[in-house]
């Protein structure tokens, strides 16, 4: 008997294309991953929605990234289990 694992990105549910999102901090080089409502990071952090606050520590939602910086650890790390049917997606060419 096979155990089928479905999750939010690619199960059934969410069949459709992913938004990409990502939320940032102003002073920061690191990015986190959105979780599919937009409200917290894949982490855990809460995302603000007020971006009239320019508060440096308040992670916001942006739709491309800049050149420099570098994914959070912790949402690299919760993105790979929830993408592990893919394998080992270490490479670079793992653009399917
Ligand atoms: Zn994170």
């Amino acid at each position: 008997m096979m155990e089928r694992v479905t999750n939010d990105f690619g199960g059934s549910r969410a069949a459709r294309q992913i938004h990409a999102m990502y939320a940032t901090r102003l002073m920061t080089e690191i990015y986190h991953l959105v979780q599919p409502g937009g409200h917290h990071t894949l982490c855990g952090l809460r995302i603000s929605r007020v971006t009239s606050e320019r508060k440096s520590n308040t992670l916001q939602l942006v739709n491309e990234l800049p050149a420099k910086v570098t994914i959070c650890k912790h949402c690299e790390r919760i993105q790979g289990q929830e993408n592990n049917l893919a394998a080992d997606l270490r490479g670079s060419n793992a653009d399917l």
